[in-house]
């Protein structure tokens, strides 16, 4: 494997073949190790992925214009020049500003989005094989500060391994970058400065957790406190009115509750209108702006659903999506937890008024929701937006667990024997007494624990840890060991995500 130098032999430089190369490229991969999607021929010069025993490289074959742009070993094939270069996110910004489609888009006007956060920057290239045939637009980059954090990346590494990962499956139809759960101005122009193309602005701050539980006399002293200009205007406009959607439903605000609900929201939605103000307006861009109050201690009633959407389109914000927090509990990496018609309700209800002002829904913590999916597909009409994460990274275990069982077995004891510090960043209800015995199993039966609730929820908190956990010498735990199992073993890797991903497709009936 890994002979790409006698695939060299059969490039002419006219550049007109691409298909048949990568034809070509594809039926002797064993032989050349070249990723036959990758193939590109610009300015003179071809571009290609290859994979030699622990790494990727990017091979520029030909010194065309943009040759002496990337950094990379120069070796002499046949005569001709070629540059092997590390896929560093130096030689990405080149590949970007070459082939504009690995640079991510907003995706204003798609009908189904779905965010398919890779935090290993290794889960792309399957998530692309599964929907490059739907009518899905993917979202590849989405990261939160919380996981940059864990994972120990930056932005830049993030948008640069969905990059690499579009260019590696020559994947043309556009894909998003998601600054998620950002909370300042700082944060969001970070992702900005690197390309971001959507930014979920997180106000949980700003939202007052102790509304719902007040007292009328409390709620009183509260409310005084708001701007006398505001509360008069608000009261006016909303207290004891009847507001019909244009689906006919119909939100009424009763006076005393209404002035709960302002409490509750009206300084997220402040701060929302000054960030989209100062920040994405003025960044240039064309943004697909999300407002995030899903991490609440309390579920969004859809009048208060109503009152924030309503508010910030009255003030000019440009809003692509609203991700309410649902009745239930959106555990990470398991199923649903609540009643299923109390949620078919209220989800119904919150995508009619996502409808009336005519942005989109997004379900945050989707991984894993099977039964709730039939019910997310059906109600908006396939316009919505969804978010994954965690459980590209549990196949990425589940991998690691059928191939490398002695790697499992150690990640798996750190994980339990750490399970109080992950907890700290994630709210699950495993119960390490729930846990099977990791010594009485054998290593077949290993891949088995990421189909049950508790351990799948302990290996899904403790991404952070595991990855950035340090022996005595100062050597990484895990970290080399599970990129290079996953270098190994990549497209098993690829074909567990092709399935598992799949699967949360077909029950929200994307076929
Ligand atoms: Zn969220």
């Amino acid at each position: 494997m890994n002979n790409w130098t006698l695939f060299c032999g059969k490039l002419d430089f006219s550049g007109t073949d691409t298909d048949a190369l990568r034809q070509f490229a594809s039926e002797n991969y064993e032989t050349f190790g070249i990723y036959p999607m990758s193939i590109n021929f610009a300015g003179g010069s071809y571009y290609f992925l290859i994979k030699d025993a622990s790494h990727k490289k990017l091979v520029v074959f030909g010194k065309g214009d943009c040759f002496n742009d990337f950094d990379g070993e120069e070796i002499d094939v046949n005569g001709i020049y070629a540059k092997v270069c590390r896929l560093s996110n130096y030689n990405c910004d080149m590949i970007r500003k070459i082939f504009p489609f690995t640079n991510p888009i907003n995706h204003k006007g798609k009908k189904i989005t779905i965010g398919l956060g890779d935090r290993l920057g290794l889960a792309s290239p399957g998530h692309i094989r599964l929907i490059k045939d739907k009518d899905v637009f993917p979202v590849l980059a989405q990261q939160s500060m919380r996981e940059l954090k864990l994972t120990g990346r930056t932005y830049h590494d993030v948008l640069s391994s969905a990059a690499w990962s579009v260019f590696q499956e020559g994947y043309v139809d556009g894909f998003g970058a998601d600054g998620d759960h950002l909370k300042t101005a700082e944060e969001i122009n970070y992702a900005l400065k690197y390309g971001f193309t959507m930014i979920t602005l997180d106000c949980s701050d700003y939202i007052n957790n102790k509304a719902p539980s007040m007292t009328s006399d409390e709620i009183e002293a509260e409310y005084s406190l708001i701007p006398a200009a505001d509360r008069q205007h608000l009261e006016a406009k909303y207290s004891g009115k009847t507001f019909c959607l244009k689906n006919g439903c119909k939100i009424f605000f009763p006076p005393a509750e209404f002035k709960r609900t302002v409490i509750t929201y009206f300084k997220a939605i402040k701060y929302t209108i000054d960030i989209y103000n100062n920040v994405i307006k003025n960044s240039g861009k064309c943004i697909d702006f999300e407002m995030s109050i899903d991490e609440t201690l309390t579920p969004t009633a859809p009048e208060a659903h109503y009152f924030v959407a309503s508010e910030l389109i009255d003030n000019g914000v440009d809003i692509t999506s609203i991700a309410p927090r649902f009745c239930g509990e959106f555990q990470k990496g398991i199923d649903y937890k609540g009643d299923i018609e109390q949620f078919k309700k209220e989800f119904a209800m919150h995508v009619k008024i996502a409808e009336h002002f005519g942005y989109k829904i997004s379900v945050h913590s989707g991984s894993d929701k099977f039964s709730v999916f039939p019910i997310i597909g059906k109600e908006t009409g396939g316009r919505y937006h969804l978010k994954t994460a965690g459980t590209n990274w549990l196949e990425a275990v589940r991998v690691i667990a059928r191939k490398n069982p002695d790697l499992y077995r150690r990640m798996h004891k750190f994980a339990v024997s750490n399970l109080q510090e992950a907890k700290k960043y994630y709210h699950v209800s495993a119960d390490v007494n729930n846990i099977l015995d990791i010594d009485n199993l054998k290593d077949d039966e290993l891949p088995s624990l990421m189909d049950m609730d508790d351990s799948r929820q302990v290996l899904h908190i403790s991404y952070g840890l595991i990855l950035l956990s340090h022996n005595p010498d100062g050597s990484a735990a895990f970290r080399d060991e599970i990129y290079s199992a996953l270098h190994t073993y990549e497209n098993e890797y690829y074909e567990a995500l092709e399935k598992h991903i799949g699967r949360h497709l077909a029950e929200l009936g994307i076929l």
